[in-house]
């Protein structure tokens, strides 16, 4: 790792991703820190015992499993949140169903001003269906889960519909450069397609943003950031180390994209360097 960069992007997942890939295209020099590790196509859990293995589970002083582990639960006092941990976020682990939201979503007025009416959100549905290619298995009435949804549905009068999931279902080179083979129907999609049938950001926007330059480090954890004069600096400690040596790396921009427990609220294990994330947020 360089000493300074010009944008240090905090996660891999979809925010992450998607700002090294167009930082990076636009002549950025980008440095991405994961918390979690790389996990090839053939290496995600198969069977529960692996399963097992990759599971965190993190809930006010409790917590179990290694902090690289792939499926990172977080307990709360009322509800609990599963996240993914590894280079692609929880891209890695999700169902892939990639809907637009429904207009109703940002009239609501939680949002700020700058998200609920950005003019530049359509043009980004179109590049991210560009890259993650969203598409409806043709063949899915002929599916038992289909037919099962067919009889469910028909209680409301209506027809199921083939959700559009971020799946090649044909041998591809992506946009991305990266070779894929079918889906195979297998269903594992949530515990990690060890097909590399799915678009996930570890097989889409990280490449991208590696072909244009992009350097990316795993199983580093950021811990705070600092302001310091017209640049921020990005403190890091192994992930799974307990005594690992911190180090720094400094940036003129920081995109802060550690999903939504973490950039978003004070949380572990950024917790103690809240009001600092906060600020640089909102930069
Ligand atoms: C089982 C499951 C199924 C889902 N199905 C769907 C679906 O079908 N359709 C849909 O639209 N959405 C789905 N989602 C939700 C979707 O995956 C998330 O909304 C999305 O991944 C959020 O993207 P993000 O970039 O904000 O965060 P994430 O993808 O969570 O990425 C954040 C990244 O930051 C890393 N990170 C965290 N802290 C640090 C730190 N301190 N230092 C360095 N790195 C850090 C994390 O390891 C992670 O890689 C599903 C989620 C799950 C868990
Ligand atoms: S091959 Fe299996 S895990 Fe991969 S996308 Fe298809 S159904 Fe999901």
């Amino acid at each position: 790792m360089k000493p300074a960069y010009d944008v240090v992007v905090v996660g891999s997942g979809y925010g992450g991703g998607v700002s090294a890939s167009r930082l990076s295209r636009a002549g950025q020099r980008v440095c991405v820190i994961e918390r979690g590790r790389e996990v090839p196509t053939g290496a995600f859990p198969g069977r529960l015992p692996e399963l097992r293995r990759e599971l965190q589970l993190n809930g006010g002083k409790m917590r179990s499993g290694a902090r690289t582990g792939l499926y990172d639960f977080r307990l709360g006092a009322d509800i609990h949140v599963l996240v993914g941990c590894g280079l692609g976020g929880g891209s890695l682990i999700n169902a892939g169903v990639a809907l637009r939201p429904d207009a109703r979503v940002f009239a609501d007025r939680a949002w700020p001003e700058e998200v609920a009416n950005d003019e530049l959100l359509g043009l980004g549905f179109e590049r991210a269906e560009i890259m993650l290619r969203p598409s409806r298995y043709a063949k899915a009435p002929e599916l038992t889960k289909y037919r099962a949804l067919e009889t469910a549905s028909a209680a409301f009068g209506q027809d199921p519909v083939a959700a559009p999931v971020v799946v090649s279902f044909e041998d591809t080179v992506n946009p991305a450069g990266v070779t894929q083979p079918a889906c195979t129907l297998c269903g594992d999609c949530c515990s990690g397609c060890n097909v590399g049938a799915k678009n996930t950001v570890a097989m889409t926007y990280l490449p991208d943003a590696k072909a244009h330059g992009a350097e990316i480090f795993t199983e580093l954890s950021v811990s705070h950031v600092e302001k310091r004069g017209q640049s921020w600096r990005v403190h890091i400690v192994p992930t799974d180390e307990k005594d690992g040596a911190p180090r720094y790396v400094d940036a003129k921009t920081v995109v802060l994209s550690a999903g939504t427990l973490v950039s978003a609220k004070a949380s572990p294990p950024m917790a103690t360097s809240s009001p600092l994330l906060l600020a640089a947020a909102r930069r």
